[in-house]
C-alpha cells in the first residue's frame, strides 16, 4: 500500500508473492515514495524492499530512502532476504536481493519501538502497535490533520505461547486497513489443538517412530519447541534448517516474546543440526524433528519427509497455513508431493494438519473493527473468496467496506 498526503508517499509493506517464483510485483518500476514502512519479516510483506535499494531503480534518492520497522524486523527481515536470493540463485533468476541491495538496505533501515509516535516530514505521522502475529509484528497508525489511518499488518489477537496478542490503538479511526486471511473461519480452540499435537506425537513416539514437524522458521519453531516442552514430551527434539538462526536472533529481543523464559528453556532442551551428516542418523530412533521449509517447499524437511517416505516410517504433523501450490497443500488434498529430480512422489506415511495460525480468525477480526468503528474499511490479504465475504459481512454490520483491487486509489 501506498499513503500519500499533501505529496509526501509511504510504502506500506512491499512484500512478494513466495510461490510465485519470488518475482518482483508489477508496478513496482514505477514507484516513487519518499520511506517505506515494513510491518513485519514475512517476505510477502518485505520481499520486494531490495527493489528500492537498486540502482537501477534509477529515481533520484530511491536508493537511499529510510525504511522504518520494529527493531526485530530488521535482523529477521535480511536472513529471509538472503535465503530468498538462495532459492532465486538455485530457480536460475538471480539478482533479487543481491548482496549490495541488502548492504544499502540494511544502512537504511531505521528502527522504532511500538507506541512511539515518529513525525515525519512535518505533515504526517505514525506510531507502531504489537500486532501480536509474530516477534517485532506491527500494526501502522499514520495520522495527518487529525485524520487516523490504521493498516493491521498480519494480527493476532488472541495469545499464543510466544505473544500476548495484538494491541488495539485507542479511539476511532478514520480508516481501517485490515488483513482477513481467516475471514472466513474460526480456529480451533488452541490449548486443546496442542494436546491433540501432543499426544499424536508421543503415540508416534511410543511406536518407535520419528516425528517430522515442518515449522516456518520465524515463530513457528520456536513455539512449537514450547508445545512440546510444556506437553512432557521427552523424547530427542532436533531443529534443522533456519529455525536455528531465528532462534539466536530471537535471544535479542526477550522483550518481543510473551514468556522468554520458558522460550529459552525449551529451545535449550533442543538439538541443533548443524552439520548435513548429522540427519542420516537422525531417523534411525524416535525423535521430533522440527524444520524447514514450513509448507515443504525445499529445505531440509523435504529431505527428510523424502527419505522417511522411501523408509515407509515415521509420520508428518504440519503446524500451519498451506498456500496453494505448495507441497504441503499438495500432501493434505493429494497425497503427494513435488521433488526435485524426482518429480511427482506419492506419500505414503501418515500426516496430519494442526492449524496453529498466526492470523487472526473471523470473530477476532470483528472484535477488532468493532473496537476501532472506522469511517471506512480496506480488505486486503486475503483470497478473493475471503476478502469478498468479509467486505459483505463488515456491510451487513453496517460498515462502510471494500474489498480493493491492485493499483485502485481512495481518499479517505
Ligand atoms: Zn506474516
Ligand atoms: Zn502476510
Amino acid at each position: 500500500m501506498v499513503a500519500e498526503h499533501e505529496g509526501t508517499r509511504l510504502a506500506v509493506d512491499v512484500g512478494m508473492k513466495i510461490h510465485d517464483h519470488n518475482e518482483y510485483p508489477q508496478g513496482i518500476a514505477n514507484l516513487k515514495v519518499d520511506a517505506a514502512i515494513v510491518t513485519h519479516a514475512h517476505l510477502d510483506h518485505v520481499g520486494a524492499l531490495p527493489y528500492f535499494y537498486k540502482p537501477h531503480a534509477g529515481k533520484p534518492g530511491m536508493g537511499h530512502i529510510a525504511t522504518f520497522c520494529t527493531p526485530p524486523t530488521i535482523p529477521f527481515s535480511l536472513l529471509l532476504l538472503e535465503d530468498a536470493e538462495k532459492v532465486a540463485i538455485k530457480r536460475r533468476k538471480p539478482g533479487l536481493a543481491t548482496k549490495k541491495d541488502l548492504s544499502r538496505l540494511s544502512r537504511n533501515f531505521f528502527a522504532l519501538p511500538y507506541e512511539k509516535r515518529y513525525d515525519f516530514a512535518g505533515n504526517l505521522s505514525f506510531e507502531f502497535y504489537d500486532a501480536g502475529h509474530i516477534a517485532g509484528a506491527a500494526q501502522v497508525l499514520i495520522e495527518h490533520d487529525r485524520k487516523k489511518l490504521l493498516y493491521s499488518g498480519d494480527l493476532k489477537l488472541l495469545p499464543t505461547r510466544m505473544h500476548e496478542g495484538a494491541v488495539v490503538p485507542r479511539g476511532q479511526v478514520d480508516a481501517l486497513v485490515v488483513e482477513c486471511c481467516y475471514a472466513m473461519r474460526d480456529q480451533p480452540d488452541r490449548r486443546l489443538l496442542e494436546r491433540n499435537f501432543c499426544e499424536n506425537v508421543r503415540s508416534t513416539l511410543e511406536a518407535g517412530e520419528p516425528v517430522l514437524v515442518p515449522s516456518f522458521a520465524v515463530g513457528r519453531t520456536q513455539e512449537v519447541l514450547q508445545i512440546l516442552d510444556a506437553g512432557h514430551i521427552n523424547a530427542e527434539t532436533y531443529v534443522d534448517g533456519m529455525g536455528a538462526k531465528t532462534s539466536a536472533i530471537l535471544r535479542d529481543f526477550p522483550t518481543y516474546v510473551r514468556n522468554y523464559t520458558a522460550l529459552s528453556n525449551a529451545v535449550r532442551k533442543a538439538h541443533f543440526i548443524d552439520d548435513p551428516q548429522q540427519r542420516k542418523k537422525l531417523l534411525k530412533k524416535p525423535c521430533v524433528i522440527v524444520a524447514t521449509a514450513g509448507m515443504l517447499d525445499g529445505g531440509p524437511a523435504l529431505g527428510y519427509l523424502t527419505r522417511m517416505n522411501n523408509m515407509n516410517k515415521g509420520k508428518v504433523l504440519l503446524t500451519g497455513y498451506q498456500v496453494e501450490g505448495t507441497n504441503g497443500r499438495t500432501l493434505i488434498e493429494h497425497r503427494r508431493i513435488n521433488v526435485e529430480g524426482q518429480g511427482e512422489v506419492k506419500v505414503r506415511i501418515p500426516f496430519a494438519w494442526y492449524s496453529f495460525s498466526a492470523h487472526a480468525s473471523r470473530s477476532e477480526l470483528f472484535s477488532y473493527v468493532d473496537k476501532l468503528s472506522p469511517e471506512k474499511i480496506f480488505a486486503i490479504h486475503g483470497d478473493e473468496q475471503s476478502c469478498t465475504s468479509f467486505v459483505r459481512d463488515l456491510k451487513a454490520r453496517g460498515y462502510d467496506a471494500v474489498a480493493p483491487r491492485v493499483g485502485d486509489r481512495f481518499d479517505v
